[in-house]
């Protein structure tokens, strides 16, 4: 029923329509018809979480302590698992009580910095495509983005030499991330060491996802922000759990970096919320702890799939080199047709679900993103009714 005397706050008037929202009326459609829809339109993992996690959950669960509000700040003991993983994994030394915050997801954490940090009007540098917490979050706090347009020939690298003076002048944040989500591209370390210095000179503060840490393929490492001298002085890092150890609706992640604005984002969350139930920090504090043949199996599986579907697709007429990360593949549509139209006309024709690319921002149209979430026998299935609906690039 709808309320004529009361409207919403004008804060959710910015925020762009949801190009999802065709797309899941669709779905709706099609599971009603009864059609086997293969969904590889979220990066939402298939699969359990690994034992011992769910061994360490339950045996949580089992102890009273655990079942009150957990500390605002987090448990000190996912504190502390917190940064000696960032020890190991990067060699780089962190406060737990200072430099580290656990986060119901890394969603969560994102949104929330811009309402502990922008203002209505201030400007926010956010690439296009990206993420859509990193664009939506500062819109409902009224950020003044300014897109930063990534592209193929760049390799969806930002080009800082593209953002006017003025621009960069006024910015308060940079939102980017690498290993990226929805193009896969990765950056390397002298690109970070630019964006430290860019951010040092015109006092902007850097928010870096590194939610893809893991999920790297072929020997590739990612980089962390962190690593870069000076970068813990205007910036911090966002983490998940909810990608390599299947964890997305456990809703767990982390943000480490700057004692200042950890400490500001978590003094706007102790007004809205009371953190993560201690026994699902207890179960994370396990996965970070994890040996790494865990790790490697989760890469094994990620690359598995992406060179089959990379070789199935290429016979269909994509050329696609693969990724060294992430669990997507990132592909042009085929010419003369747009993101949403090729996305829902696979949805109608094989009952496959594919995001179009313009839903991380204009400057993902003309690609769609498919994500590497079944295994390869379904991701045959995928390919045979590609074949059969004649889906392919030409
Ligand atoms: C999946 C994803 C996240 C994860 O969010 P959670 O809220 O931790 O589940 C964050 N950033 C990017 C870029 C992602 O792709």
């Amino acid at each position: 029923m709808s309320l004529d005397w009361i409207s919403r706050a004008e804060r959710l008037d910015a925020l762009p329509p949801y190009v999802f929202a065709r797309l899941d009326e669709l779905k709706v459609r099609a599971r009603e018809q009864g059609l086997d829809l293969i969904d590889l339109g979220m990066g939402n993992p298939d699969g359990a979480a690994p034992q011992p996690v769910i061994d360490a959950a339950i045996a949580a669960l089992q102890n009273p302590h655990n079942h009150g509000y957990p500390p605002f700040e987090g448990t000190a003991s996912f504190r502390q698992a917190i940064t000696t993983w960032y020890q190991r994994c990067y060699g780089v030394e962190l406060n737990p009580d200072s430099e580290a915050l656990p986060l119901i997801g890394s969603k969560e954490g994102l949104g929330h910095l811009a309402l502990a940090y922008v203002n209505p009007g201030d400007v926010v540098l956010v690439p296009t495509p990206s993420y859509p917490a990193h664009f939506r979050g500062p819109l409902i706090a009224g950020a003044k983005i300014h897109p930063i347009h990534l592209t193929a020939e760049q390799n969806w690298l930002i080009d800082l030499s593209t953002i006017p003076e003025a621009v960069a002048k006024q910015a308060k944040i940079l939102y980017f991330n690498y290993p990226n989500n929805p193009t896969t591209a990765t950056a390397p370390r002298e690109f970070y060491e630019e964006v430290v210095k860019f951010a040092r000179h015109y006092e902007i503060l850097l928010v870096h996802d590194l939610c893809y840490a893991e999920l790297a393929f072929d020997g590739y490492q990612p980089t962390s922000l962190l690593e870069i001298p000076g970068a813990k002085e205007i910036g911090i890092e966002f983490h998940t759990l909810s990608k390599t150890y299947n964890m997305a609706g456990w809703r767990v992640g982390f943000v480490v970096g700057n004692s200042d604005v950890i400490q500001g984002l978590r003094t706007l969350k102790t007004n809205l919320d009371y953190g993560i139930f201690s026994a699902i920090q207890k179960a994370a504090e396990t996965a970070l702890q994890l040996p790494d043949e865990y790790i490697q199996d989760v890469q094994q599986r990620y690359s598995t799939r992406r060179d089959f579907l990379i070789e199935g697709l290429g016979k269909l007429g994509w050329k696609i080199s693969p990724s060294k990360a992430t669990m997507y593949l990132w592909i042009k549509t085929p010419p003369g047709q747009g993101s949403t139209e090729f996305a829902l006309d696979v949805l109608q024709q094989t009952g496959v679900v594919i995001t179009p690319g313009n839903a991380f921002g204009e400057a993902g149209e003309g690609y769609v993103r498919i994500s590497l979430i079944a295994d390869c026998d379904r991701l045959g299935e995928v390919l045979r009714r590609f074949r059969q609906a004649g889906i392919s690039y030409q």
